[in-house]
């Protein structure tokens, strides 16, 4: 156990820059308080040692999280850490700043102009998906008893694609819903829109439409979603709407892609949730969901605090929480403005597609989604039984130059399956795509010259000695 008696200046160990001799003779409990303090560049030091083999997240395509923000957002974001964006009153300012940053999104997916349009800011989408579900729960409940439906005869129903992200399942289990996934199939892998009024009754609360399947990034056809909808409510008991999952393309779609249409001006969208941290160019920790009418955010779930003074509403499941990231996301706003966010999105889309291409032309592979309507690469091997190989391993040895890339299995119904997907981000750069398509086509080169099937069929990778 480690004792700091002495006054650190004057012990000789703490002048050599080598930290390994420093901490030759300590031992650190990991999982319970060690006993003295230590001073504070030691635990810095130590700490960041222990970091020193942690992925490197620029090189991380698994996550869609932003990676990177420039010094001037992070010094502004460091400044804010202390402010607890709950706290509306003690710090209307950040409350302020939240509201621009609500509005300037009602204005990019075209609220109404009738100017009812709220929303909140989250931890991230997983939260605004769950306040966008419970809307949509409470307002079926709601419409079910003035039309006179025994609310407990049935579990109230969401539906969805099975391509959906793992939130929906949570929200489902918390909040007692049943999840009627509407299957991907080999010609369908977005929501199939001929399949999903064989899901709906009256006990449905909404549909829900993704605009970037996280298995894929393929985008939901949300326009052909609304006017089944309007169909259907014509003559529906209760009339459903649509809540857009755009955890990824609700930033990215406006901006590459200003022709698809997938938000608020679709009669029957009523919430919209996004994740900040994702094409919204924030570190983790932020998301925000909008709806585009008081209507659809039934007034029990606005909540009134009075014990930080004044009467604040807060409608968010969570508390207290920094406002960096709600600075975060003000600044890339403020910042970028339109034209900004064009060239920065443009460039990242530019960048997954000329990825895709250089894939394309190494001939294995059968391209599912190429980076073009939000630059995630997913792709499968067209012929998997021609190679004693997996993306699985190919992932191993992509692994091994400091790349993280997943390899996985579709959802239900096209688990047999296997994808693997690169998620390009706004600083990935010329450079980094010319070393990862080098890397990987030093990887497949490997993988074919090395790998041999033993009697079982499993694939065995350098198992026996092989020379390469
Ligand atoms: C990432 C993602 C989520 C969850 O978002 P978090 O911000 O990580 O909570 C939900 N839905 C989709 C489609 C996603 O891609």
């Amino acid at each position: 156990m480690l004792h700091f008696k002495k006054d650190l200046k004057k012990d000789s160990k703490s002048l050599t820059p080598n930290l390994a001799v420093f901490t030759e003779d300590t031992n650190f409990p990991k999982n319970k308080l060690n006993e003295e303090s230590i001073p504070a560049e030691v635990a810095y030091r130590l700490i960041s040692d222990e970091l020193i083999d942690e992925g490197n997240a620029r090189q991380n395509l698994a996550t869609f999280c932003q990676t990177y923000m420039e010094p001037e957002a992070n010094k502004l974001m460091s400044e804010c850490l202390a402010i607890n964006a709950i706290d509306k009153s003690e710090y209307p300012k950040m409350t302020e700043v939240e509201n621009y940053c609500v509005n300037i999104l009602g204005d990019l997916w075209h609220a109404p102009s009738n100017g009812t349009t709220l929303g909140t800011s989250t931890v991230g989408s997983s939260e605004a998906c769950m306040l966008g579900g419970l809307a949509m729960k409470f307002k079926w409940r709601e419409e079910a008893e003035k039309a006179g439906i025994d609310i407990n005869a049935k579990k109230p129903n969401l539906v969805i694609s099975s391509g959906f992200q793992v939130c929906w399942e949570k929200f489902c289990v918390y909040w007692d819903i049943e999840m009627r996934e509407v299957p991907l199939d080999e010609q369908h892998m977005s929501l199939n829109i001929d399949k999903v009024l064989d899901y709906v009754d009256d006990y449905t609360i909404g549909v829900v439409g993704i605009l970037g399947i996280t298995y894929t990034g393929k985008f939901d056809d949300i326009k052909a979603l609304d006017k089944l909808i309007e169909e259907y409510n014509k003559t529906a008991k209760i009339k459903i709407g649509i809540h857009v999952d755009g955890a990824s393309g609700a930033m990215f779609a406006p901006f590459v892609h200003p022709e698809i249409e997938w938000d608020f001006s679709l009669k029957n969208v009523r919430s919209i949730s996004t994740s900040g941290h994702k094409y919204g160019l924030v570190y983790p920790g932020v998301g925000w969901v909008l709806w585009r009418d008081q209507e659809f955010l039934p007034k029990n779930l606005i909540f009134y605090v009075n014990y930080l003074g004044g009467e604040e509403p807060t409608m968010a499941i969570n508390f207290s929480r920094s406002g960096s990231q709600i600075i975060g996301q003000y600044y890339i706003f403020m910042r970028y403005g339109m034209n900004g966010l064009k060239l920065v999105q443009q460039h990242t889309r530019d960048m997954a597609v000329s990825i895709t291409r250089e894939i394309e032309k190494m001939g294995i592979f059968e391209i599912y989604n190429d980076g073009d309507n939000v630059p995630v690469i997913c792709y499968r091997l067209k012929n998997p039984e021609n190679h004693k190989w997996s993306l699985y391993e190919l992932a191993d040895r992509l692994a091994m130059k400091g790349w993280q890339v997943p390899a996985y299995t579709l959802p239900a119904n096209l688990q047999s399956t296997v994808i693997q997907r690169f998620v390009i981000r706004a600083d990935f750069s010329a450079e980094m795509r010319d070393s990862l398509i080098q890397d990987l086509t030093m990887a497949i080169d490997y993988l074919e010259k090395n790998t041999h099937t033993d009697t079982a069929g499993k694939s065995m990778l350098g198992k026996q000695g092989f020379t390469h």
